[in-house]
């Protein structure tokens, strides 16, 4: 989860925040947007090395969830 810096935070902050992510090698859940179809927003789950999706869902369904459970 990408944690916005404050306003004062210094460049290098601003920088990983705006430019730097990590790139798995594997399976990893991506968060894809059905666009050009219904707008729907979708967690996919990837081998990132192989491009097999094991699994997707929508996430609101997701976000549902999360809120049951916590
Ligand atoms: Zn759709």
């Amino acid at each position: 989860m990408l944690a916005r810096p404050g306003p004062d935070a210094g460049e290098v902050a601003w920088d990983n925040y705006l430019h730097l992510r990590d790139n798995p090698a594997g399976v990893t859940e991506e968060l894809w947007q059905h666009d050009g179809g219904c707008g729907s927003w979708l967690v996919v789950t990837r081998d990132t090395v192989s491009h097999v999706i094991s699994k997707v869902e929508m996430a609101a369904d997701v976000k549902r969830a999360m809120q049951a459970a916590s």
